[in-house]
């Protein structure tokens, strides 16, 4: 067995605050991060540690880019909140900038991942009542096994994870789960006229950064099409240039009929969250029938058009493709019988480890913990590698030759 880490006294005391304090919901590596900067993060102790989780994929730009940093202080010092009840001078202005950028009629702002989330199934349900002709109160929604996509009542209702649903019932109903890179079941459960939208991640980032087949997302869509059903593509984690490109659909060539935006839409820097779909769609919403009281407001706003300027300028997506690929090929020269997969699309990656004499995905968490780069196990035996996409070719080498020695050392 490894040893537990050696925790300093300082950073053993915010453990212990928050274990007493805080309500167990999270199973944190033991490692206290006092300070940020691009690929880097620091603990209490100021040992430094390259960051292959990027918050779950939000820091996609890295941390505390100086450029979301500084519009932050600006807005923040001008005009934070003026909830939705009057207009606000940046909204308009961050509405018509993603649109144009993803190419919608419109969105439909809110803060989290799930509320997006929720705000995609509340829409597809009015499309479906009053577009489509489904009876009153019918409306279902396929989803995939395996799925993540947030934590609310609904959405675990849509989970097929224990951990996600167990104990938190009764279920909300009109859900129908399918397994996930299966166009054949797709196609099957559309026959039935109920059905308003399918929701899916276009690689299962939580799942463990399952990867569907070739083809999957596009033949998703035309089945979704034929069977007038909206196609409502969850890119919360994949979006904003992680796989290689703005979207993961973009791979497919595929145009969700709702996308959902969060995490890096912000750069780590604030919440902020959106629905993006064509009028047809989003004006089925009336005044009064949804929103949020922090949704679209101009601090949020004003942060998630600098954080996605600076994907654009600093050509993260293609940084993401290329960097990606080599990541991969370095993981899959490792030699270990230990990494039994390798697989990923840009920079959200993934390794298979093979539990052996006690020694599992979190122990190797632990060791590349020591070694200075921080990840996280999923689902026991999966370890997601996804680093801030503004690493550099040198970083990746220097990060794959971190990984190598500490799963050759086992
Ligand atoms: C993280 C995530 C969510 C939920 O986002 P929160 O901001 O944590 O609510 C939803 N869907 C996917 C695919 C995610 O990765």
């Amino acid at each position: 067995m490894i040893a537990e880490m050696n925790l300093s006294a300082k950073a053993q005391h915010l453990i212990d605050l928050e274990d007493k304090h805080g309500a167990h919901n999270y199973h944190p590596l033991p490692v206290v991060l006092e300070k940020g900067e691009g690929v880097f993060v620091w603990d209490v102790d100021g040992k430094k540690y390259y960051d292959f989780l990027s918050a779950y994929s939000a820091v996609n730009q890295g941390h505390c880019h100086p450029k979301i940093t500084h519009t932050l202080i600006e807005q923040s010092q001008k005009l934070a909140l003026t909830s939705r009840a009057f207009y606000n001078n940046v909204l308009g202005e961050y509405e018509k900038f993603i649109t144009s950028l993803f190419g919608y009629d419109k969105v439909l702002p809110m803060n989290t991942g799930a509320e997006a989330v929720e705000t995609a199934l509340k829409i597809a349900r009015k499309w479906g009542y009053e577009k489509k002709g489904v009876a009153e109160n019918s409306a279902k929604i396929v989803v995939c096994k395996g799925n993540f996509h947030g934590r609310t009542i609904s959405i675990i209702s849509a989970s097929s994870d224990p951990d996600a649903r167990g104990g938190f019932g009764p279920y909300t109903p009109g859900i129908v789960s399918i397994p996930y890179n299966d166009t054949r079941a797709l196609a099957e459960a559309l026959k039935d006229n109920s059905i308003v939208g399918f929701l899916v991640e276009p690689i299962q980032g939580e799942a463990g950064v399952f990867v569907p087949d070739e083809g999957y997302l596009k033949t998703a869509s035309e089945i979704c099409k034929a069977a007038n059903v909206l196609f409502i593509a969850d890119e919360i984690q994949t979006g904003i240039a992680r796989t290689g490109k703005m979207l993961a659909c973009d791979h497919e060539q595929v145009k969700a009929d709702i996308l959902i935006l969060g995490k890096a839409l912000s750069g780590g820097m604030y919440p902020v969250s959106a629905v993006l779909t064509s009028d047809e769609v989003m004006l089925c919403i009336k005044p009064g029938q949804h929103g949020s009281t922090y949704g679209g407001n101009p601090l949020g706003c004003k942060v998630a058009i600098t954080a996605m300027q600076v994907v654009l300028d600093e050509k993260l997506a293609e940084n993401a493709q290329e960097l990606g690929e080599l990541l991969r090929n370095e993981l899959r020269q490792i030699q270990s019988d230990r990494i039994t997969t390798v697989r990923g699309k840009g920079l959200l990656n993934a390794i298979v480890i093979k539990e052996k004499d006690g020694i599992s995905a979190w122990e190797v968490c632990l060791k590349l913990a020591e070694n200075g780069l921080l990840a996280k196990p999923t689902h026991g035996d999966i370890i997601r590698f996804a680093p801030p996409l503004v690493i550099t070719k040198q970083q990746i080498l220097e990060c794959a030759a971190i990984i190598k020695k500490t799963i050759e050392a086992l």
